[in-house]
């Protein structure tokens, strides 16, 4: 066991606190990061608000990158010092999902309560979503994480894991989108743009944007929107209908929390259609839509989670795509802080202007 300073959730809503917390060696098929960068992605949010309900205390934060500092045995490799995104993809390998290439809803459980954290009095203490990055190190499988090269900043490394590989996967693997389809992507936030990012790596022909303000859909055409469309409109299908030459589009990718997003995707699609749900919505919630439409229209609707991939596959190759000009991370970054300042961090993010949030562990 070694102490190490985290950002720990004692109680659902208010203000993470921070502690000395002990964490512990990895062992067989793990490896210690000692972490350098973690991104505020919603999920943690939705998490620290109680939308999901949980064991407390916790610690949240899954979108991170650093150094290895430690091994265990069978750690698949990796060494002491090479740099790494850390995922919250802990897949076992050898399961039917795995197996059939589907790691993200891998079927083998982790006990996250069980794991390397406990709090400082000794107590059980919550590794959330199998990483619990809002500290200064990990413990996590090595299946988790994903070398990338010296060169790439950790901040930039960070966005990797979760916001950048949910939405360009969600294009490329859930939509499974080919050159030439219309596409039409709701929410124009840290997922939204990287969804949009996406369907213009795999060469969709329009990507329409919608979103509640111009600020944000100015941005998505920064990131390859063709359209924008105001989400506040009495029915904005109707005017990505116009943008689309008339027609419904291909596929609608949904990267908000929002119902109201859910019981209009449908609307905005043409024959054949799909809608992919990727947002994360709170427990309970539910949205409806109309069966009988989307059987005599031949539509689909999919969720996806964590963009369908394998990061092993998929991480390297957005790496290249950034080291090539093809894909933005920079510009993905709103905001950078230190690990004392996550709670005013937390609350930039929630304000809903802000793209990615970034806690760098080498500020004070
Ligand atoms: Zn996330
Ligand atoms: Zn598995």
């Amino acid at each position: 066991m070694q102490t190490i300073k985290a950002a720990v959730c004692r109680a659902f809503g208010e203000p993470l606190l921070i502690e000395e917390v002990q964490l512990a060696a990895p062992s067989t098929g793990e490896v210690e990061v000692t972490l350098e960068a973690v991104a505020i992605c919603h999920s943690d949010i939705s998490y620290a608000d109680g939308a999901w309900g949980g064991f407390l205390p916790a610690v949240y934060g899954h979108e991170a990158a650093g150094v290895i500092s430690a091994v265990g045995d069978a750690a698949g490799g990796f060494k002491v010092g090479d740099p790494v995104v850390v995922t919250l993809i802990r897949a076992c390998g050898t399961c039917p999902s795995c197996a059939g290439g589907k790691p993200t809803i891998c079927e083998t459980p982790y006990d996250t309560v069980k794991g390397p954290l406990k709090t400082g009095d000794g107590d059980p203490l919550e590794q959330a979503m199998a990483c619990g990055a809002f500290a200064e190190k990990v413990v996590v499988n090595h299946r988790q994480i994903v070398k990338i090269p010296e060169t790439l900043p950790k901040d930039l490394a960070s966005l990797l894991s979760c916001g950048v590989i949910t939405g360009v996967g969600a294009a490329v693997n859930a939509a499974g989108l080919r050159p030439g389809q219309d596409v039409v992507v709701i929410g124009a936030g840290g997922v939204g743009l990287n969804a949009i990012q996406g369907a213009r790596i795999a060469g969709a022909r329009r990507i329409v944007a919608v979103d509640m303000t111009e600020e944000k859909l100015e941005i998505a055409k920064e990131f390859g929107a063709t359209h924008g469309v105001l989400a506040s409109l009495d029915q904005p299908w109707k005017a990505a209908y116009k943008a689309l030459g008339g027609r419904g589009a291909d596929a609608v990718l949904i990267t908000v929390g929002a119902i109201p997003a859910y019981d209009q995707a449908p609307r905005y699609l043409g024959l054949g259609g799909k809608a992919i749900m990727i947002g994360m919505p709170h427990s309970g919630d539910m949205a409806s839509y109309e069966p009988v439409v989307l059987a005599a229209l031949g539509q689909g609707v999919v969720g996806s989670k964590m963009g369908d991939v394998v990061i092993q596959r998929d991480i390297p190759w957005m790496v290249d795509l950034y080291q090539q000009g093809r894909l933005k991370l920079d510009e993905l970054i709103s905001g950078r802080w230190s690990l004392d300042q996550i709670n005013e961090a937390i609350a930039d993010t929630k304000t809903g202007s802000a793209k990615r949030n970034v806690i760098l562990f080498d500020r004070t």
